[in-house]
């Protein structure tokens, strides 16, 4: 089948990947026919510098995690699913007897097998094998381009889980990428009054405030963040912070803004050890939690798409035909101000 393969890095080509033979569709496993995939920061990443931290790029792989589709086939064992339903896939499989997720824990599992993560293949293809487990059905009202929202828009909503939002919680979030927007969204759908985005482009956070008039940008090197926020709560600062830039800078200053018994949720990836000021939480006594991708909340993000607690629909910027995915790809990688999310649609 045709697949967009990452042959090495800076070297993508969109040609016939005999991957089928490799798919067997075991008793719980669904056949699905993709539809939506979105580019994400991760598939960029692996396609400019060959590698994201341990994981390498050694041979060819097939980009693409984020993606939504229809079932073709189902394994003789799945109940919950049946062909032509529409659905979206989370992409990281678990061993389902280790320790982590017979603790509840799955996305770190070590043994976990994430797409387009070296060496899994991602779903840049017509078609796919996935467990009815991590296969989630949609309701009619939400679209195949929204579904494909769902994986980035997951790690919001688990970021904003592990902060315990309380409502009415004044929240800010560092980055306003696909992933800060989504955590923005996410705190919002969570209870908090007020979300201030902050990032370096103006760009970006016209279209934060876009989204909702609870979101407030400030841009960085204009606006000094911490003051805002301290003159807006009386001096308090924000019950709640995202750091979803992977800013090594940004993440330097994250107990400034904050509010005493305050709670840090670090988001963005680091590439090196970074470091931040441990006396400015302690007095605090900040809680500073880490995310690492998201674990039981993708049927929560497909209700809240279909209730409209989150709309997600002003995030995709950018669509492209699937023959186009390589195009799609180099303009990605220029990282264009004016997008958030580009989605590549398969034909069907
Ligand atoms: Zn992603």
């Amino acid at each position: 089948m045709d697949a967009l393969v990452l042959e090495e890095k800076l070297n993508l080509s969109l040609r016939d990947f005999p991957i089928e033979r490799e798919e067997k569709l075991g008793p719980r496993d669904v056949r699905i026919k993709l539809h939506t995939v979105g580019i994400c920061g991760s598939d960029v990443h692996y396609y400019t510098h060959g590698k994201i931290g341990p994981f390498v790029v050694r041979e060819p792989m097939i980009l693409g995690h984020e993606a939504s589709g229809t079932v073709l086939e189902v394994g003789p064992e799945v109940t919950t699913l049946r062909e032509g339903d529409r659905v979206c896939m989370e992409p990281g499989i678990p061993d389902p007897n280790s320790r982590a997720t017979r603790l509840g824990k799955y996305n770190v599992d070590p043994a976990v097998r994430f797409w387009a993560t070296p060496p899994v293949h991602g779903i840049l293809r017509p078609t796919c094998v996935h467990p009815e487990a991590f296969t989630f059905k949609l309701p009619d009202n939400v679209s195949f381009a929204e579904a494909a929202m769902v994986e980035p828009l997951a790690v919001g909503v688990h970021a904003a889980t592990k902060a315990r939002i309380k409502p009415g919680d004044i929240a800010v979030v560092l980055g306003a990428g696909p992933i800060g927007l989504v955590t923005a969204l996410s705190a919002l759908a969570g209870g908090c009054a007020r979300v201030y985005v902050s990032d370096l482009a103006e760009k970006k956070l016209e279209i934060a405030e876009s989204l909702s008039r609870a979101i407030i940008g400030v841009q960085v090197g204009k606006d000094d963040l911490a003051e805002r926020v301290k003159r807006d709560t009386d001096g308090w600062g924000a019950d709640v912070l995202f750091e979803a830039s992977g800013s090594p800078k940004a993440a330097s200053t994250v107990f400034e803004p904050l509010a005493p018994g305050g709670c840090v949720v670090m988001i963005g990836g680091q590439s090196d050890p970074i470091s931040y000021d441990t006396g400015a939480a302690m007095v605090r006594e900040a809680r500073v939690e880490n995310i690492f991708r998201y674990a039981h909340v993708f049927p929560r993000c497909v209700a809240m798409l279909s209730s409209g607690a989150i709309d997600v629909k002003p995030l995709i910027t950018r669509k492209f035909e699937f023959k186009d995915s390589v195009r799609a790809f180099e303009i990605a990688a220029s990282a264009p101000p004016a997008d958030v999310k580009m989605q590549i649609e398969l034909p069907q």
